[in-house]
């Protein structure tokens, strides 16, 4: 099987520094005692496929999240489980996604915390800068720590047959990896999704990267040219702005974070600039030239062409599932290119045998809303269950500095969808702990359907958002109105108590006129 080796073709190719080698082995770049123990857990070279049994209860293709989540379940349950990976247990997660990225991040907060040290009463001698390397060679040995909980040798202890090649279909009920066949009764294709690789013209032969290679850095980028401005832009431009790059981060729209609620993505804007990142907003780079000193983006903006000079382009500019290559067609799967597999409520895909989870089939694409599917396809494929997608309640939240989290509806999209809605809103400057943390930059939106307490969405901005959206989340999958939340009480003094505000302006709107009158008529009569 050729494959692809991991060497750039020629100097400003297109660097795919996590790949496979000559020999078919997965490399991950630099080649150091973490990633050699990274993949030793993940793809290790010496692996010997197991024998099939003849049939099994399940088969799994990709082992990411969901497919991970998925194996260790059903084995768990008594299943005979098949585990097919071609690359690396762990899928993006571990590998390229949120554990590197993460990594990165902590050690960025720290240059966030000394920026703002001096207002804190530090006075430094010298100046403190990240040592890049430092930075990234402790991302490579925790995720290789963390690669443990993920290796083929952990998955056959689960009792899980584990395969080791790219899988593909033959038969509505057999999948094929490296020359075996796998029968199967039910099969969940969790193979993931892939960064998108713009259509730049010149972007391929000056080379770039996306987040498959840009945790192989061991130099910092002087001058990082950023594309996209969603979740992975975003969090990777302000990571590398703190750790010293000079970042332009280029948006097709008017605003960061599209999809979030319009004050947070403003919060963010006003952030990035404060911090230096250059936001070239309602722009996009039609062309892309080497230069001497480094690669060219010529820019399409409203006020005509630009050109702006970096040393390193990362894309992010979006996530394409991974359907290709697996002969879906002549199993009956239906899928589309962009929008992935398609799947019923229960995760069923167009052949009843056949289950989807994961980056592949859902629109948010995320490591929790992966696990839950899996564990949504593990009752509906192995038992009678009629577990629904629809019923889950999953927040999601971007890693910025402030972190910008979110479950159910934003404002914008409830009335969009015509729910009519009530906002109570808390912004961190009237509380007490984000006053003394100096963390005002934030707020506590909660939506409530009008006339009711009931949660249909909220929104948090504040440096660890993603911990406090949790208990939200907990209301609304329990059915709790923001009025008994009003009732939760917090250690005094934290920024959750923010949400219990949020509470207390709900249950002042049920004073209404006529119970004020009561109750000063009940005070009357008391007295
Ligand atoms: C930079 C970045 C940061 C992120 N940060 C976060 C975060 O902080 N929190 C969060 O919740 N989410 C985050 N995500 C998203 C998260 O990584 C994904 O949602 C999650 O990994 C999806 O899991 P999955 O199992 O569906 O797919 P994947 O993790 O992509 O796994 C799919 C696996 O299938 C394998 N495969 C594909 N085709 C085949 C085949 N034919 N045969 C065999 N194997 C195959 C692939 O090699 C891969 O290992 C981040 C993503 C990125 C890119």
């Amino acid at each position: 099987m050729r494959r692809r080796i991991s060497r750039p073709a020629k100097p400003g190719a297109c660097r795919l520094y996590l790949s496979f080698n000559r020999k078919g082995d997965p490399v991950v770049l630099p080649l150091d005692a973490h990633n050699r123990e990274l993949i030793d857990n993940v793809h290790p070279a010496d692996w010997v496929n197991p024998q099939p049994a003849s049939r099994y209860n399940l088969v799994v293709i990709g082992a990411g999240t969901a497919g991970l989540v998925t194996a260790a379940g059903a084995a768990g349950l008594g299943a005979r489980v098949a585990l097919v990976e071609r690359h690396l247990l762990g899928g993006d997660c571990l590998n390229y996604g949120c554990v590197p990225s993460k990594c990165v991040i902590r050690s960025s907060r720290v240059a966030g915390e000394l920026q703002k040290a001096a207002k804190l009463g530090f006075v430094f001698p010298g100046e403190a800068r990240a040592e890049f390397s430092t930075v990234m060679e402790r991302m490579r040995r925790l995720r290789a720590r963390i690669s443990h909980h993920d290796s083929a040798e952990r998955f056959r202890s689960l009792g899980v047959d584990v395969f080791l090649g790219e899988a593909r279909f033959t038969m509505p009920d057999t999948v094929q990896v490296g020359g075996k066949a796998l029968r199967f009764k039910r099969a969940v294709v969790a193979t993931g999704a892939r960064a998108v690789h713009p259509p730049i013209p010149g972007i391929a032969e000056a080379g770039y990267h996306t987040n498959e290679t840009i945790f192989s850095l061991t130099e910092l980028p002087a001058r990082l040219g950023v594309i996209g401005g969603g979740p992975v832009g975003c969090e990777l431009a302000q990571a590398f702005r703190r750790l010293g790059s000079e970042v332009v981060l280029f948006q097709g729209a008017s605003r960061l974070l599209n999809r979030e609620d319009s004050d947070a993505a403003e919060i963010l804007r006003q952030t990035f600039l404060r911090e230096g990142i250059r936001l070239a907003l309602n722009s996009r780079p039609v062309r892309v030239e080497r230069s001497a000193a480094g690669k060219t983006l010529i820019l399409s903006t409203p006020s005509g062409e630009e050109r702006i000079e970096v040393d390193e382009i990362l894309v992010g500019a979006g996530r394409a599932p991974n359907v290709a290559g697996m002969n879906l067609e002549g199993v009956g799967v239906a899928y589309d290119a962009r929008k992935g597999i398609q799947v019923d409520d229960s995760l069923r895909t167009t052949n009843p045998r056949i289950f989807a989870a994961g980056d592949v089939c859902l629109e948010d694409k995320h490591t929790h809303g992966a696990d839950a599917a899996a564990r949504i396809v593990i009752q509906n494929a192995l038992f009678l269950g009629r577990k629904k997608l629809s019923s889950l309640v999953i927040p999601r939240c971007t890693y910025t500095d402030p972190e910008i989290a979110q479950v159910g509806m934003s404002g914008e999209q409830a009335r969009e969808s015509g729910v009519d809605v009530t906002t109570f809103l808390r912004p961190f400057s009237e509380v007490d702990r984000a006053i003394v943390d100096g963390e005002e930059d934030g707020f506590v939106k909660v939506h409530v359907r009008s006339g009711s307490d009931k949660i249909v969405g909220a929104t948090i901005v504040a440096p660890h958002a993603g911990e406090m959206i949790g208990e939200i989340t907990l209301a609304m999958v329990g059915g709790l109105g923001l009025g008994t939340l009003s009732g939760v009480i917090h250690p005094y003094p934290t920024q959750s108590e923010a949400i219990k505000q949020a509470g207390d302006a709900y249950q002042r709107t049920r004073l209404t006129p006529f119970v004020k009158n009561l109750l000063s008529r009940w005070m009357e009569w008391t007295r």
